[in-house]
């Protein structure tokens, strides 16, 4: 049948000059020990667990990212993102990299106190998680390799935030790859924020944030 309107998908750049269409945005909860402490939580105790994000809630780096409503702490989340490239379900750990195309540098927005009031309540993270522009990502280089080690960082109007080293990841790149494709088949343009590294924490209107991933192309956005 003919839709009645034309949909067009989100697409971001590749570092070849190509561009990535974004199909589904996967995140991993927790994914530090220091972080999992932060937020009051036993790191030791959990299994990777995973909230998404829509797919055209994810802007490229440059942007500027609209402050939301119904907010009184909007933070920022430094973290690595996995795109994928070949599609699959039930991939095994030593496989992973045959399903990913690339990596980047992401932000994950989260209106902390939306998501902190759901949690208590027991209910979805969605409006703290998933509303309008609530995700960056900076341009994906290509390369199957699962990222296992390497400095990342944000700052905020060049003040140190956060800081770590993808090799504290609880859950490896290709661990998470493999855990997510049991709950659900991942296809190419999937894609996943591997969670973020402590140092969480609020931002405001006209802020600049620059994070950075080793071997990657940094991810700057001001809050408008
Ligand atoms: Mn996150």
């Amino acid at each position: 049948m003919k839709p009645i309107f034309d949909l067009e998908p989100n697409i971001l750049p590749i570092t070849d000059g190509t561009g990535f269409p974004v199909r589904r945005v996967w995140c991993v909860g927790r994914n530090y020990r220091a972080h999992a402490i932060e937020m009051g939580t036993d790191p030791d105790r959990e299994l990777p667990f995973y909230f998404a994000k829509p797919s055209d809630s994810v802007l490229p780096a440059g942007s500027t990212i609209a402050y939301p409503p119904e907010t009184e702490d909007f933070q920022h989340e430094i973290e690595l993102v996995i795109a994928i490239g070949v599609g699959g379900a039930d991939i095994p750990v030593e496989d992973a990299a045959k399903h990913v195309f690339g990596h980047a540098v992401g932000l994950d927005f989260t209106r902390r106190d939306l998501q902190l009031a759901a949690r208590k309540a027991g209910r979805p993270w969605e409006t703290g998680k998933a509303f309008d522009q609530c995700a960056a990502c900076g341009p994906i280089v290509p390369g199957s390799e699962p990222l296992t080690d390497g400095a990342i960082s944000l700052t905020v109007n060049g003040e140190a935030r956060q800081s770590s080293d993808i090799s504290l990841l609880i859950w490896s790149v290709a661990e998470v790859v493999s855990d997510l494709s049991r709950y659900v088949r991942l296809e190419p343009g999937d894609l996943i924020f591997t969670g973020t590294p402590e140092g969480v924490g609020p931002i405001g209107r006209g802020d600049t944030l620059h994070g950075e991933i080793a071997g990657l192309p940094d991810l700057d956005v001001t809050i408008g």
